[in-house]
């Protein structure tokens, strides 16, 4: 979901002002963080139970949990080691991770390592505001909650439960009201485009410090059909570039790494109107926002590369949709996993890309979604399927971390 970035380069505030106050000057660079090292950013499934049936659900939810779950010791144990990574962000995901009755008193324990966590729950009534109260309480950092539409119409369609959107903005709601910081996930797919000027009106609104931009990868059940094509990504990435400018939270693309690359380029064209960009930077206006809670972004995170994924049952994967396993925290040491399994160590070489991303000039900022490549051709170091830049000299690039 996120990383620490560089100080922010729009120091003057933003127009709007900053939803809770703070500006974090002081929030550290992670500019030079070595991901051959350590994840900025580790994901846990925690469960596969959820009460939504969501069309493109990676983790083909379920209602009940698996038996086989991680139990509250073996999170912990995986949490304890996770720590010695450094002060890495920790993500409870799932399916609902308000589905395991353990949830407090591991966002506690995780609290007391000195993790800075963040939660996903499922936009259902089991998010009640005392349980968020509670979560707060005990140290949880920020909640990000999914909103795949701009109307209820177009999300519960998607989400396949009729309210689960209203549930989404009464989250939000409530979560900001027991003080917890706030990010909106949003799934672009072929079917919500050209909802998404409605969708950006609506984003203007709700008070979040970050919005998370998904771009469909097809698995679970996704379908290839469902993914928008190359020319569509490329029109949002300008629309979400455009809405950088202003807009008053910090916006990441996931699974979309393209998007760096679009950066890339409209700073460029800016420089030779003579505003004056770095055009080797691939951060955006904004970034301050996710900064505000201390959890921040960082930037070039792509699979296996600065991410890591720790399945329901403790598998290990390079992101949740790269389903290509790495090990089990039940046998093998996760350190040892990220840092030296085959998948891992190749996924950090971006050398070995193969295609266009191969001879690609933002080969090192962006590298194409390795998930995606996967998914379409069963390839993991495959250029990336969706990119619509065409390749014709490689541009020395750098700063890429
Ligand atoms: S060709 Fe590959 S590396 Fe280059 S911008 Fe497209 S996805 Fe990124």
């Amino acid at each position: 979901m996120t990383d620490l970035a560089a100080p922010p380069r729009h120091p003057g505030g933003h127009p709007g002002g900053h939803p809770h106050g703070a500006h974090p000057h002081s929030a550290p660079s992670r500019r030079n963080l070595d991901f051959d090292s350590a994840p900025f950013i580790a994901i846990w499934e925690t469960t596969q139970a959820c009460d939504l049936a969501c069309q493109h659900c990676r983790a083909m939810a379920q209602p009940l949990r698996n038996p086989g779950e991680l139990t509250t010791d073996e999170a912990k144990a995986m949490m304890r080691r996770l720590r010695e990574f450094g002060p890495i962000v920790f993500v409870f995901s799932g399916g609902d991770c308000f589905k395991r009755p353990d949830i407090v008193e591991l966002v506690e324990y995780g609290a007391k390592l000195g993790m800075r966590m963040g939660i996903t729950p499922a936009t259902t009534s089991l998010a009640t505001k005392e349980l968020l109260q509670h979560l707060k309480d005990v140290g949880l950092t920020r909640l990000a909650i999914s909103l795949d539409g701009s109307n209820a119409d177009i999300h519960d369609e998607f989400r396949r439960v009729n309210g689960s959107f209203d549930h989404g903005l009464r989250i939000l709601r409530e979560a900001q009201e027991v003080g917890l910081s706030t990010q909106v996930n949003t799934v672009i797919r072929k079917a919500n485009i050209d909802d998404m000027d409605a969708m950006t009106e609506l984003m203007t609104t709700l008070g979040v410090v970050f919005w998370e931009v998904f771009f469909l990868v097809p698995m679970g059940r996704a379908k290839a059909d469902d993914v928008a094509s190359a020319e569509e990504f490329e029109s949002v990435f300008h629309q979400l570039y455009d809405l950088s400018k202003t807009s008053p939270f910090d916006i990441k693309a996931t699974a979309a790494p393209q998007y760096s690359r679009v950066v890339m380029q409209r700073k460029r064209a800016e420089v030779r109107a003579g505003a004056d960009e770095d055009v080797h930077e691939v951060m955006t206006r904004g970034m301050h926002y996710s900064q505000s809670d201390g959890i921040g972004r960082a930037r070039n995170v792509n699979d296996g590369d600065g991410f890591i994924f720790i399945s329901h049952t403790g598998d290990v994967y390079p992101s949740g949709f790269l389903p290509v396993k790495a090990g089990n925290i039940r046998d093998d040491d996760i350190i040892e996993i990220y840092r030296n399994a085959p998948v891992f160590k190749q996924l950090r070489d971006r050398t070995l890309l193969k295609g266009k991303c191969g001879l690609c000039g933002y080969r090192d900022a962006c590298g194409g979604s390795r998930a995606r490549a996967y998914a379409m051709t069963g390839d993991y170091l495959a250029e990336e399927p969706f990119c619509a830049h065409e390749v014709t000299r490689r541009v020395p690039s750098r700063g890429s971390r």
